[in-house]
């Protein structure tokens, strides 16, 4: 359902979605998104089906209102398990949110900004990475972002072919995924300085904080922790520890908007901003997550394009992407669903 997209651990060629529906009494339903990204968030469809049946049986009958009691009784039910954990979120909020007549920006107290979103390019040969940059730029992109991570000479040439191809104007953002060591990172960030580098997301290993932190000393280019950070405790330690300029959410693994707006605010606490970014999601968790971007300034960026690749969209409502410009939508709660006659195709469990 995906055309291949390569990144430095590994090739997504799968969606394998999971979609999250809370019925209430009140006749008010709200949705969510599991979308697993194994190498990141350690899940598989197969996982989060039986994930979800669990945690639906441990909601069932509960006030949805109540979205910190749902959350703290889910995150203490189950460790882990983020994307599935997201998607039961989330519809909390989607029905908190339809239940008040708000849309779901206004719901987190915030207003309708006007939001962009880089494109971001999967790994592969510098030629074919300039020439998806270029049509990138052609289309209006605000930014773009940059897959790589393998070694430093390559990394080099990729950005090299991009800059040739597309001027010196648009912002470049990087991404190696975890794929260079200490040695290569600082190789590579600093042969790049003067490229016009926005930031570098995850330069090195996940686990390795403290590399972050001597990176920064060593390179002029931002840091953004991506894969380092999951939840808010993470949050505090990369922020308030100085080992990185950036921090990128992901409702994938902050386990939805709960954790993701305390994340925020541990940022903000320390002077970092952060970025909204997305797994290889449908437009349900992207609009999701663009109505917190709307919700909260400190998130200066929005990476949330990743519904590009996907073959089908089957999502019914939700923002509108146009050239790097998202558009929410103005209706009650997230103001997406999935179509029904793509339901009506799909595996399905209810839980009463
Ligand atoms: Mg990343």
């Amino acid at each position: 359902m995906i055309a291949p997209f390569r990144i430095a651990i590994g090739v997504i060629s799968e969606g394998d979605y999971l979609f999250v529906r809370i019925n209430t009494d009140g006749g008010v339903s709200g949705w969510g998104e599991a979308t697993p990204t194994t190498m990141i968030t350690g899940d598989t469809q197969t996982i989060n089906a039986a994930a979800a049946g669990a945690l639906a049986k441990l909601m069932l009958g509960k006030d949805p209102l109540d979205i910190e009691g749902r959350v703290t009784e889910m995150s203490q039910f189950m460790a882990f398990n983020s994307s599935v954990r997201s998607a039961f979120d989330v519809a909390l909020y989607d029905v908190a949110a339809r239940a008040a007549g708000l849309p779901l920006y206004a719901f987190l107290g915030g207003r309708k900004r006007s939001l962009s979103t880089d494109m971001t390019i999967g790994l592969n040969d510098p030629e074919t990475m300039a020439k998806q940059a270029l049509e990138f730029k052609q289309s209006g992109a605000p930014a773009i972002k940059v897959k790589l991570g393998t070694t430093a000479d390559e990394d080099v040439q990729r950005i090299n072919c991009i800059r040739e191809a597309i001027g010196g104007e648009l912002p470049l953002r990087l991404d190696a995924n975890q794929g260079w060591d200490f040695p290569t990172a600082v190789n590579v960030l600093r042969r790049l300085e003067s490229s016009g580098i926005e930031y570098c997301e995850q330069p090195i290993a996940h686990w390795d904080f403290d590399g972050l932190r001597r990176l920064r000393e060593r390179v002029s280019i931002p840091i953004m922790a991506d894969e380092s950070v999951f939840d808010h405790h993470d949050a505090f330690k990369l922020a308030a520890g100085g080992c990185c300029d950036y921090l990128n959410i992901k409702l994938a693994k902050s386990g939805g908007i709960h954790t993701a707006l305390k994340i925020n605010a541990v940022a903000e606490a320390c002077g970092a901003r952060c970025m909204l970014g997305c797994m290889m999601e449908t437009r349900l968790a992207l609009t999701a997550a663009a109505h917190l971007v709307s919700a909260r300034p400190n998130i200066r960026y929005a990476d949330l394009d990743g519904f590009f690749p996907l073959k089908e969209d089957p999502i019914a409502g939700g923002a509108s992407w146009e050239g790097g410009t998202i558009t929410l939508p103005d209706g009650p709660g997230i103001g997406a669903e999935v179509d029904p006659d793509f339901l009506e195709g799909c595996a399905h469990e209810n839980v009463t």
